[in-house]
């Protein structure tokens, strides 16, 4: 329609200006320098086509579009067909299929098991990274998948039967026999209604069919109160065997074509992570395998939370940077008081803080990717134990901050549902609760630091090529290390998991970044005036050049 009197299109009343257009049809990858650069420096170069490529596959507005119609088309659980029988299955939007048809089809779930090669970790760890800024929900069988491989390796006679349909790029949605189908994914189930944490007062009981043991099957009875993606082919879970808390395979179908005796309760009603399903379950006599040996469970499933927390690490790296891209899109296509909101002092300090969040947490969370490469050195072992907890606890708590202040940039617009922030808002405290939450991870790297004398050479080693580069580097560095020497307790293991990552974020982008983004971090993380609040940079800081640095390019 057009104005009657000017001729000009837009409303009768009004044109539409001073709106951004919408960021689709990039590429999510080589739009995001501190991804590629951190992607090339951690032993993952070979893989940057086929980043780019899905980079522009998840980019498009159409992908973009079926993240919202599975967000607002949330999953709906058929616990009974109309005759009255049990169906226990969770219908979803075909979006939701298509997206994870996507990410299977770029191996975000099992490829660095499946094609095993330097750099593997890293780059699949690029995809979650991307994966999750476009729809992070779907996020959740992925990462779940990627966590079980090492643990099922363990049992070699379910390794060889199931690890080939793991592997898989089919995504099969149906709800089959794993036999029958193209391709599988597995979730987990840990978490009891007395405890999450506390996985020892796990109620569940395991008993042998027969004689038990490792790949023997049992029985079991008992309830998880969350056990997302149910509709995934089978699950690892953590029972009460006769010898202790065990774990256990157990599939959705058992080998005689039967629906395994597990019964979905109901789904859970989330604040976000919506278009994925998150159940309550019981077992009702429901047939599993043991895998590993009897009372060795915990072990077994500390082994997959370690994948898992490496993931909530990425995944929330992914969601900042999303938060931010949006942010600085949106203020560089806005005018206010004559001027675009990029080139507001105020404004350009507050995006400048928030793309220093984003690139630390990036560069972190890939640094660690590597170590996961790296299995054969104990070094970069020790490393992981370390700091794959102290990264899943600061990422994520720095993500719900960051995520508020990126929504206020895009001012009413950031409220609403269409601009993706409140999306993300909602999605990144998931990240720090599931899979250890911020205390736990804390006690945990406490608990590192005792048990593996290794951890703190390792540290070392990682701090020894940026020591002497940087004065306030070095001296928070030497703060660290006093408070190392002081041998902190619980009650300080917060602050003490924050200087480990503040450290290990500060030596990596004093060697590697652009100079006004290291400047920058060392001036506002590692000392000074420190506030709570984003956009508190201080003087002489190059603001602008970070933020033209974080801007996402349309394609
Ligand atoms: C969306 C969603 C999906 C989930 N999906 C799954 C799933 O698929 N499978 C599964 O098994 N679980 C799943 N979970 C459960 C999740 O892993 C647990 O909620 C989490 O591990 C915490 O356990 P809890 O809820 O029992 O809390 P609790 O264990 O009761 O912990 C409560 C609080 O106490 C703190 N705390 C615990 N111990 C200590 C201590 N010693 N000192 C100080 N503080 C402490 C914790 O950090 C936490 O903040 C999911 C959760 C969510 C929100």
């Amino acid at each position: 329609m057009s104005d009657p009197e000017t001729g000009a299109p837009g409303f009768t009343t009004h044109e539409v200006f001073n709106q951004p257009p919408p960021l689709a049809d990039y590429d999510v990858f080589a739009s995001d320098r501190a991804l590629v650069e951190a992607v090339e420096r951690e032993g993952g170069l070979w893989a940057k086509d086929r980043l780019s490529a899905f980079g522009r596959r998840l980019g498009r507005a159409e992908t973009i579009d079926w993240s919202f119609q599975a967000e607002r088309n949330s999953p709906v659980l058929q616990t009974f067909d109309r005759f009255g029988q049990r169906r226990d299955t969770v219908e979803f939007h075909p979006a939701y299929h298509q997206l994870l048809a996507l990410a299977v089809d770029a191996g975000v779930h099992t490829a660095p098991w499946a094609e095993p090669r330097a750099g593997a970790h890293v780059a699949r760890g690029a995809t979650v990274h991307m994966q999750c800024q476009i729809e992070a929900s779907v996020q959740c069988p992925l990462t779940m998948t990627y966590g079980v491989v090492p643990a099922l390796r363990h049992q070699a006679d379910i390794a060889a039967e199931w690890l080939p349909r793991l592997y898989s790029r089919h995504y099969d949605p149906r709800f089959l026999p794993a036999s029958e189908k193209t391709g599988a994914l597995m979730g987990m189930g840990m978490t009891e209604k007395q405890g999450g944490s506390d996985l020892r007062s796990n109620t569940t009981r395991a008993e042998p069919e027969g004689a038990g043991g490792p790949g023997a099957a049992y029985r079991l009875v008992g309830h998880k109160w969350f056990l997302s993606a149910p509709m995934c082919d089978a699950f690892l879970v953590l029972a009460q065997a006769p010898k202790g808390p065990s774990c256990f395979f157990l599939p959705r179908w058992t080998p005689d074509g039967q629906v395994n005796a597990l019964r979905l309760q109901r789904l859970k009603d989330k604040l976000g992570n919506r278009a994925n399903a998150s159940s309550e379950v019981e077992f009702q006599n429901a047939r599993a395998w043991l895998v590993g040996e009897e009372g060795r469970g915990i072990p077994g499933i500390i082994e997959m939370a370690t994948y898992t927390r490496l993931d909530c690490a990425l995944g929330t790296a992914g969601l900042m940077r999303q938060a931010v891209a949006q942010a600085i899109h949106h203020a560089r296509h806005r005018t206010v008081f004559q001027r675009h909101l990029v080139d507001q002092p105020l404004m350009t300090s507050v995006l400048a803080d928030l793309a220093l969040e984003s690139e630390a947490a990036t560069a972190l969370a890939l640094r660690l990717a590597r170590a996961f490469d790296r299995q054969d050195d104990p070094s970069e072992t020790a490393f992981r134990r370390l700091m794959t907890p102290a990264a899943k606890y600061w990422i994520c708590k720095r993500g719900i901050t960051l995520a508020g202040e990126a929504m206020e940039v895009l001012g009413g617009n950031g409220y609403v549902e269409d601009s993706l922030m409140p999306r993300i808002y909602r999605e990144m405290p998931v990240n720090s609760i599931w899979e250890g939450s911020g205390n736990v991870m804390c006690l945990d790297v406490l608990r590192a630091l005792q048990r593996t004398p290794e951890a703190g050479e390792a540290l070392r080693a990682e701090l020894a090529p940026a020591r002497g580069t940087e004065a306030r580097l070095d001296r928070f560095l030497e703060r660290l290390d006093s408070t190392l020497a002081a041998r902190p307790g619980e009650a300080q293991a917060r602050r003490l998991a924050e200087m480990l990552v503040l450290a290990v974020q500060g030596a990596l982008l004093v060697r590697f970044a652009p100079p006004a983004v290291a400047d920058a971090f060392c001036a506002s993380r590692l000392e000074g005036d420190r506030s709570g609040a984003f956009g508190t940079l201080p003087a002489g800081i190059d603001a602008a050049a970070i933020v033209e640095r974080a801007a996402p390019a349309i394609a």
